[in-house]
């Protein structure tokens, strides 16, 4: 059985393009991987859902208790919203506080109380703030900047005894793809260490996709809870919160903190997601992953000096992000300097060109192990004439 399948996609006025959205992440082995489509064929033939766990359930639970540093426990749902959602409610319940700090740019799915400065479609649209949010809801969410550590002090220090959990995305993918400064993990580490507020990673798109481990694993920095989804479902419905034992056991049965899904935990989601995950893994795919990703950068590099052109370049292995401007970028103030009409052309270009990127300077490019040489090759042909036409 073939672990890959195909790095493109075709439209339904049947143009095909090589892929750089892979479902926003999921499909790291690339499009239906024949070894994906089997595993559901075979395994929905059994039963679709039951309502009660099943076996690749708990196989997938201890393979991410296994692969995630900071895991102990861990529950499935049924999307990263899910996961946001439902790791904030237990981190409420568990420090019997409210507030909760969040970064601008940060997107942690559609969750009301996080539907605020979050990043992704809501900033592409121009509308951090979705409609029918009422303010009230949003009214125990503080909204800081990234990488600005006197702002998260200064909260802190005020009313650091009212704060239940800081959440991150902690390498920021939905506002381009920014990087954490040196020491910034760190510092909220322990500050939330020492004022008793959980700390939750939101590795919803970095988590089986930078590394097996994610974020926490490359940095070597242990959050007390994880947000998980995209990769872990090989492109079914998929989430998963999980960290700190004792954080976990106040999750109802066990404790208080009411949390349930008719379909979470589905076998055929945990089937597909466990065949993509030993796919990546008996394949090295970090290795290969990075070894693409760098074969990318390396040409893109080479193009912007050769069109005289000073854009930023952000990459962590197979996630990539150009910023169309040549300023530094450490939080979504920065991306929102970019170039937003020289992306327009630049996109316009590649889909032209049998190229698809997503439609919005904010996003991160995804490669997948499907991407071969020649696709990359072929891509920097597209980018080579979309640079000229910009
Ligand atoms: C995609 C994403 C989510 C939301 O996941 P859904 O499955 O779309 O609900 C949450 N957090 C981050 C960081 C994401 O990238």
């Amino acid at each position: 059985m073939s672990a890959e399948r195909s790095s493109r996609i075709t439209d339904v006025d049947d143009k095909t393009y090589i892929d750089y959205v892979g479902t926003w992440g999921p499909a790291i082995l690339g499009h239906a991987p024949i070894l994906i489509t089997q595993t559901i064929h075979e395994v929905a033939k059994d039963g679709i859902s039951f309502g009660a766990p099943c076996p690749w359930e708990i196989e997938m639970a201890q393979t991410i208790v296994d692969w995630v540093p900071s895991v102990e426990k861990v529950r499935m749902v049924n999307s990263g919203t899910e996961a946001t959602m439902s790791s904030i409610r237990v981190a409420r319940g568990f420090t019997g506080r409210d507030k909760v700090i969040k970064f601008d740019g940060c997107y942690h799915g559609h969750v009301d109380h996080l539907l605020v400065a979050a990043g992704s479609g809501a900033l592409t649209h121009g509308e951090p703030d979705s409609a029918g949010v009422p303010k009230a809801f949003s009214d125990h969410t503080i909204v800081l900047p990234f990488n600005n550590e006197a702002a998260v002090k200064e909260v802190f220090d005020a009313i650091g005894d009212q704060i239940a959990a800081i959440i991150l995305e902690p390498f920021p993918a939905n506002a381009g793809l920014v990087f954490p400064r040196e020491g910034y993990l760190q510092f909220l580490r322990d500050i939330t260490k020492k004022h008793d507020t959980i700390l939750i990673f939101d590795e919803v798109m970095t988590g089986f996709r930078v590394a097996k481990g994610g974020v926490q694993e490359l940095v070597g920095i242990t959050p007390d809870l994880t947000c998980m989804g995209k990769v872990i479902g090989g492109g079914l419905p998929v989430g998963a919160f999980g960290g700190r034992a004792d954080i976990m056991d106040c999750l109802a049965p066990i404790g208080p903190v009411y949390q349930a899904g008719t379909l979470s935990g589905n076998p055929l989601a945990m089937a597909a997601g466990l065949a993509q995950l030993k796919a990546l893994d008996a394949a090295d795919g970090y290795t290969q992953l990075e070894a693409k990703g760098a074969q990318l950068e390396a040409g893109i590099r080479k193009l912007l000096e050769e069109n005289g052109l000073n854009y930023t370049f952000h990459r962590v292995g197979s996630m990539f992000c150009l910023f169309f401007t040549d300023k530094e970028i450490w939080n979504v103030d920065d991306a929102n300097g970019a170039d937003m009409d020289a992306f327009k052309r630049y996109f316009a270009a590649l889909l032209d060109d049998g190229v698809f990127i997503a439609p919005s300077p904010y996003e991160t490019g995804f490669l997948s192990l499907a991407h071969s040489a020649g696709d990359i090759e072929d891509t920097l042909d597209a980018m080579a004439k979309a640079f000229k036409s910009i």
